[in-house]
């Protein structure tokens, strides 16, 4: 396989409370994509509602440093208390096979996979503005007061993280970042190299008839 036939990473990421699970489940539910999302691996307990292998795989904190350890993860973070990481292997073996791999995931972990992966599209999901981004933290109700006041914090530092990123979505409504993110997708699969390749199979295919 030639690298070019990889599949995309696409990694959604941003504050806590941006809105980057409902914007992630609004592009999931757009029609003609053919996205895989990796499910992370975290320490914090299940909240009520989700399940083991599908919002995360939950596990002991002794099993995730055996996975840090063992160079098993991608990226991972330790945020508000809790590690939270992106296992390797199946994301490579997804890449591999030549889908369109999306991660949510929070600063830090991004940072990790800018150098990890060079050719992965970053996707900072921004707050229209630090109010909203408030509202949004208590409305959600599952969170005490201190630990919202640490996520508003870092949300604060993490904004001025976006310059490392290749694009800014700002989360005003959903549909509107969804939309803009299958954009980028779409525009990322028609840069040069990422498509030169079929053109320079074309050239030698002219020559060998010559
Ligand atoms: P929550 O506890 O609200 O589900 O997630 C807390 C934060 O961790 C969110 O910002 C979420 O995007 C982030 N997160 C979820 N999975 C991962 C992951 O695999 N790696 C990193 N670095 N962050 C993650």
């Amino acid at each position: 396989m030639k690298l070019n036939d990889r599949g995309l990473l696409i990694v959604l990421s941003g504050p806590s409370g941006v809105g980057k699970g409902t914007v992630r489940s609004a592009l999931f539910q757009m029609k003609g994509h053919d996205l895989v999302y990796s499910v992370s691996m975290t320490t914090r307990k299940p909240r009520e509602n989700e399940v083991h292998g599908r919002e995360y795989y939950f596990v002991s904190r002794e099993k995730f440093e055996d996975c840090i350890r063992a160079g098993k993860m991608l990226e991972y973070a330790e945020f508000v208390n809790n590690y939270y990481g992106t296992p390797l292997e199946p994301v490579q073996e997804l890449l591999n096979a030549g889908k369109e791999v999306v991660l949510e995931i929070e600063v830090q972990g991004a940072t990790q996979v800018r150098e990890k992966m060079k050719d992965a599209v970053l996707i900072f999901i921004a707050p229209p503005s630090m109010d909203a981004l408030y509202e949004r933290l208590t409305s959600r109700g599952t969170e005490p007061p201190e630990i919202i006041r640490q996520r508003i914090e870092k949300a604060k530092r993490e904004i001025c993280l976006a310059y490392m990123y290749d694009y800014i979505v700002v989360n005003d409504t959903v549909e509107n970042a969804a939309d803009k993110i299958m954009a980028i997708i779409r525009a990322e699969h028609a840069r040069v190299e990422r498509t030169i390749h079929k053109y320079k199979e074309l050239l030698e295919v002219n020559d060998e008839s010559k």
